[in-house]
């Protein structure tokens, strides 16, 4: 099976890297470390998020809010 690679630079750190593009989609835009990361904080903002608006709507209504 043939893995495509390609170079980016990380969006991140700036750390050259080559990584493997999947068949599905494109090729990350950060290195292996960052991706990780970014995945971490993502869920972290998310989380965040989704504590806030349910503090600001008390509650009650917070269900309107999501998309
Ligand atoms: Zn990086």
């Amino acid at each position: 099976m043939a893995v495509k690679q390609k170079r980016i630079t990380c969006a991140r750190c700036g750390e050259r890297e080559t990584v493997t593009k999947g068949e599905r989609g494109p090729a990350s835009i950060y290195c292996d470390l960052c991706r990780d990361e970014v995945k971490r904080e993502q869920n972290a903002l998310r989380a965040q998020a989704y504590r806030q608006r349910k503090a600001s709507y008390g509650g009650g209504s917070a269900l309107n809010a999501l998309p």
